[in-house]
């Protein structure tokens, strides 16, 4: 596993669609790490997190975006959230899923996912959050957001993902690619069919991404053919961004009684963040200080 995780942004032609490539290895290692993910749930999440940071890059400044994965499979949900600055955190509801290969003797995401419903939850800070809900189309993920573009925000996209996850468990290599045609392109039947043709020829978008080999170089390669322009690039980790003070304020949200009720039981309070499962420790002094700053606001 070698060079660091970035994303780049590419236009096509004659401005006639938009790319977006990028390559996150590390960050399906990261997350496999934190969450000790079995394979099918490596591959689904890292897939996720891929997409969670291309929706990201399509935020504006301090804006926000959260993924729901909502599936009836034995993975339980996925739920991702990134920001416009190539940071991402993710976590599946069970990630230590076991299923044998599918028929095409590959993970098992579909299967793992089930059907259900993917979210698209758009945090524009002091606006109204954006929230938009397609029904999975597959659960293999890339699919599933090609219709989540097409129907909800009414951009036609092919969308390329995938993770290789190595016999020992680790992610070998992760990304994704994702072509959105722009407004005047769509009846540009020549280069769409051009495009097209192209889209056929990619090999597994896993393997693409599981060598030395940039970002741009595996856009150059599969859109050869096709004037490549790019535009620029951005890294991009998984991160969580919590805090002990994060946790704190969540706790003052329980309110006093539910506060003095855990005083009274005199003990401590852990809290674990679903993102990266580090723990936070509340002592019984710890809620009575809370309790106390509550009481002082309230006087
Ligand atoms: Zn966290």
């Amino acid at each position: 596993m070698s060079g660091h995780d970035y994303l780049v942004r590419a236009m096509l032609g004659d401005n006639q669609a938009r790319v977006f490539a990028l390559k996150t290895t590390h960050v399906a290692a990261e997350a496999q790490q934190v969450h000790g993910t079995a394979p099918v749930a490596t591959a689904a999440l890292g897939r996720t997190l891929t997409m969670g940071l291309v929706l990201g890059a399509m935020l504006k400044d301090e804006e926000t975006i959260t993924i729901q994965i909502k599936g009836d499979g034995p993975i339980g949900s996925i739920v991702v959230s990134a920001d416009s600055h190539g940071n991402v955190k993710g976590y599946v509801g069970n990630p230590r899923i076991d299923l044998p290969l599918n028929s095409a003797g590959k993970l098992a995401v579909g299967e793992a996912v089930g059907r259900g419903h993917l979210h698209v939850i758009r945090d524009l800070g002091l606006k109204e959050p954006y929230h938009g809900t397609v029904p999975l189309q597959n659960g293999e993920i890339g699919e599933d957001f090609a219709y989540y573009f097409a129907a909800s925000e009414q951009t036609p996209s092919a969308v390329l993902v995938g993770v290789l996850v190595g016999t020992d468990g680790v992610p070998l290599g992760s990304g994704g690619i994702v072509v959105q045609l722009l407004p005047d392109a769509v009846r540009d039947e020549a280069f769409i069919s051009k495009l097209e043709e192209r889209l056929k020829e990619v090999p597994p978008v896993s393997t693409l991404f599981s060598g030395d080999r940039t970002p741009e170089e595996i856009v150059s390669e599969v859109f050869s053919g096709l004037e490549v322009r790019f535009l620029d690039s951005q890294r991009v980790s998984f991160l969580c961004n919590c805090s002990w003070e994060r946790f704190e304020r969540a706790l003052v949200t329980l309110g006093v009684e539910e506060l003095e009720e855990m005083v009274d039981e005199g003990k401590a309070i852990e809290t674990i963040c679903h993102f990266c499962n580090k723990r936070y420790n509340f002592s019984v002094e710890d809620l009575n200080r809370l309790l106390q700053e509550l009481g002082n606001t309230r006087a």
